[in-house]
This record gives structure tokens, C-alpha cells and sequence, in this order.
């Protein structure tokens, strides 16, 4: 965030404040009552042949509210730009895909779904927030892709052997939001 404000002019100071005027904004009007705040829930999935193993699945949750008697999760996006096209990524996203199967089995049918809370951030700074739209198939082979993505990280971590692993080579995988993957120096650099 600080690379962009830098490479856009943007005063820090002028920043801090315009945004915390918006968050302020959007708690004072958002009715209803917070349940967890950045709280760890996990799922176990069993996986394996007769589903012998097990793996936690964790989810630091941004934000649980209670509303009209349901439960939501609520989701922060920094976005550059509220737009359709800016939500419809999240639709079939796999974060969203566990926590709704998390929401799902922790609060049964008070469950109310994902809301994706939109910031955007730049001028004019404004946020919005979305529910999530329902994606029955990707929900039905979610459970199964993970589980075989379970089996094959078992089997690649039982050989060793970080060459066997299949490179993504992919801008958004080896560079995140959240910095360059830990294996970026070795994909670039080492690998045999
Ligand atoms: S940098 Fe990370 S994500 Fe990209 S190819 Fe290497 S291991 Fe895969």
C-alpha cells in the first residue's frame, strides 16, 4: 500500500484520515452485532483413501456479524475500482468457497452467507458492501479439489523434492497482493 500511495502522490496523512473517515462511516451504519473480530476458524477435511488422514483448514475471519438473526462473514477488499467486474472475482474464489462450507457447518441454517466489504483505495475513497453470489457447482467440487490437492502436497512432500513440484510461472500465483511467494528466488535463480 505504501509503494502505491508513493507511486500516486498520495499523501500518507491525507490518506490515514480520509480512510479512517470512511471505516468510521461504515461501522457507525452497519446495524446489527459484531461477533468476532480477525477470529481463527478451522474445518478438518479427511482425505485419503478411506479418509485416513486429516488436514485443519484454517480461516482468520475479518468480521462475524449477527444481522436480522443471521450470521454473516465479512470480507475486506482493498479494491482500485468498485466495479462488477472487481466482485465477480470473488464469486468462485477458494477463500470464500471454505468459509461459506465453514459458515455453513458452524452457524446450520443461521448461516446467511459472505458479504464482500469493498474499499476503495483511492481517491475518492468510498466503500460498498456485496453479498457474495451463490456458485453451486464450484461449492460441490470444491471438498473434492481440496482433498486431491491434500494427497498431492503429501506425495511431493514425501519426495523431497522442490523440482518435482509444478511451477505456476504466473504473475498473480508467484507475486501476490501479499508479496512475492518464498520460493521466488529459488524458482528464479536455483532451480534445477
Ligand atoms: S515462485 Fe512460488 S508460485 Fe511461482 S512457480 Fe515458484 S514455487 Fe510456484
Amino acid at each position: 500500500m505504501a509503494r502505491f500511495r508513493e507511486e500516486n502522490g498520495i499523501d500518507p496523512a491525507a490518506y490515514e484520515s480520509a480512510f479512517a473517515a470512511v471505516l468510521r462511516h461504515r461501522n457507525e451504519m452497519r446495524p446489527g452485532k459484531v461477533l468476532h473480530v480477525e477470529t481463527e476458524f478451522g474445518a478438518v477435511v479427511h482425505y485419503g483413501k478411506d479418509k485416513q488422514k486429516s488436514k485443519r483448514l484454517t480461516a482468520r475471519l475479518d468480521l462475524v456479524m449477527k444481522q436480522a438473526g443471521k450470521v454473516y462473514i465479512i470480507d475486506h477488499k482493498f479494491v482500485y475500482k468498485h466495479s462488477a467486474d472487481t466482485m465477480m472475482r470473488y464469486n468462485i474464489s477458494g477463500q470464500f468457497l471454505m468459509q461459506t462450507m465453514m459458515g455453513q457447518r458452524i452457524w446450520k441454517d443461521r448461516f446467511g452467507g459472505i458479504l464482500i466489504h469493498c474499499l476503495q483505495c483511492i481517491p475518492p475513497f468510498k466503500d460498498s458492501t456485496y453479498p457474495l453470489e451463490p456458485a453451486p457447482a464450484a461449492m460441490a467440487t470444491f471438498l473434492p479439489a481440496a482433498r486431491r490437492a491434500l494427497e498431492r502436497m503429501d506425495l511431493l512432500a514425501a519426495e523431497n523434492n522442490p523440482a518435482a513440484y509444478r511451477p505456476a510461472f504466473n504473475e498473480q500465483v508467484c507475486l501476490s497482493a501479499y508479496g512475492p511467494c518464498e520460493m521466488y528466488n529459488h524458482c528464479q535463480w536455483l532451480m534445477k
